[in-house]
This record gives C-alpha cells, sequence and structure tokens, in this order.
C-alpha cells in the first residue's frame, strides 16, 4: 500500500512527504487506514502500542474527515493526559499545515473559578479538538463545545484513561458521557492492552459490527 492509495488530498500528502518525512504507511497504516478513511467509516479498535505509527492513522483520520469549509468543530481526540494531547496536537499541526484546519487544545487549567468562567467564553470555532476527557465533557455540557456537526471520535492509550485506579472513575464517565454527545461519529479507539475495563467499556459504549484480527 502507498499513501497515493488511499485517496487523501494532495495537501495531506503533502503534508506526509515534506512535514513528516515518511515514503510509506507502517503496517499498521496499511491495515487501517483504508477501513478509516473511505465510506461507511466503520468504528476501529485497534491494539496499538507506542511506535506502531498509531497517532498517524487517527490524525488522517481526523484530517480527512473535516470539511475545511465548515466552521465548526468535527473531529475530537481524547487522551489521558495534558502531555500526550500536546504531543498529539504537534503531529496534528505539522501533517495539516497545508489543509488550513483549524485546531484547538482542550485542557484543565489550575484556575478553580474555570467551570464558571467555562460558560462565559465563545463557542469553540476550531475543526479539531484534542484534549483531556475532563475538560472536553466540562466544555460539552457547558455549551462551549457543540457536538452538532462532530463526525470523527478519537481515543487515544484508551487502557491509561480506563486504568483500575480510582482517581479514573471521572474520566471513564466523562468518556461514556462524551460517546452519548456524539452518537452519529465513527469512533476509533486505540489501546495497547486490553484488560476487561476496556472490553467493558467498548462493549458498552462502543458500537462494532463485525470483528477481523490481524
Ligand atoms: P506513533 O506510534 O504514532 O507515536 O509513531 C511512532 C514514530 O514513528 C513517530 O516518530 C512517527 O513519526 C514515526 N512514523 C509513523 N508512521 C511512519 C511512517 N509511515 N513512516 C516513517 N515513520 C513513521
Amino acid at each position: 500500500v502507498k499513501f497515493e492509495d488511499l485517496n487523501l488530498s494532495p495537501e495531506l500528502l503533502k503534508g506526509l512527504y515534506i512535514q513528516m518525512n515518511f515514503e510509506k504507511p507502517s503496517k499498521i497504516q496499511s491495515i487501517s487506514l483504508q477501513m478509516i478513511l473511505t465510506p461507511p467509516f466503520k468504528n476501529l479498535i485497534a491494539q496499538a502500542h507506542n511506535g506502531s505509527g498509531k497517532t498517524t492513522c487517527f490524525v488522517l483520520g481526523m484530517l480527512s474527515r473535516v470539511d475545511p469549509k465548515l466552521i465548526a468543530p468535527q473531529a475530537l481526540c481524547i487522551c489521558p493526559t495534558r502531555e500526550l494531547a500536546i504531543q498529539n496536537m504537534e503531529v496534528l499541526l505539522k501533517m495539516g499545515k497545508y489543509t488550513g484546519i483549524t485546531s484547538e487544545l482542550a485542557l484543565p487549567t489550575d484556575n478553580k473559578k474555570d467551570y464558571i468562567s467555562v460558560s462565559k467564553r465563545a463557542p469553540v470555532i476550531a475543526q479539531v479538538i484534542i484534549g483531556t476527557p475532563g475538560t472536553i465533557n466540562k466544555w460539552i455540557k457547558a455549551k462551549k463545545l457543540g457536538t452538532s456537526q462532530m463526525k470523527i471520535l478519537v481515543f487515544d492509550e484508551a487502557d491509561h484513561m480506563l486504568a483500575e485506579s480510582g482517581f479514573r472513575e471521572d474520566s471513564v464517565r466523562a468518556m461514556k458521557e462524551i460517546v452519548k454527545e456524539c452518537p452519529n461519529c465513527q469512533v476509533l479507539l486505540f489501546s495497547a492492552t486490553f484488560n476487561d475495563k476496556v472490553k467493558d467499556f467498548i462493549s458498552n459504549n462502543i458500537k462494532v459490527i463485525f470483528k477481523e484480527e490481524y
């Protein structure tokens, strides 16, 4: 498989070759990109470790689904930490450099009054939003982030967000609420491991019609 075979826009091909210096898709990219990028835009659950090239899969998915002419949030990427969100944003900006697609980070602030101020701020008009579950859910609840035009919802490192430890309960609840707010979205979920928490979250919240394993 070549990147040219994947129906990518000329702007994205330019981003891949000139900005990223990629020559051809990695294994996970050749297997999943066709499915991610072509109708009927099926949901994808993928076991992927760091270094496999998963970021490219969902960044291309998000950038391909966004209609650049529509000024509204259309793609959402949920990450376990600020650091990962920022890292993913850096890749998105680089790969999407020639697309003109806009993006914004949704990260917690240390400001305790944030919940009050959040609803006063103007609604987000960026096309791709990357952030952590609690903040994204808070923005949705406060009507700062509209979901009516949302087309694709990505969970990166889902196992980290669904880890056993108690303080993750809020993230888990936020993730479930976000999925509910985006009923017509294509969902891409990436996880390094599939423990019971991850399996439960998938079976209770994400529609998987059939399973193919590679
Ligand atoms: P990831 O697993 O997405 O964090 O990617 C791991 C590393 O592989 C990153 O440094 C990427 O820039 C690089 N990478 C991803 N896809 C490709 C590709 N198709 N060709 C060359 N390098 C790649």
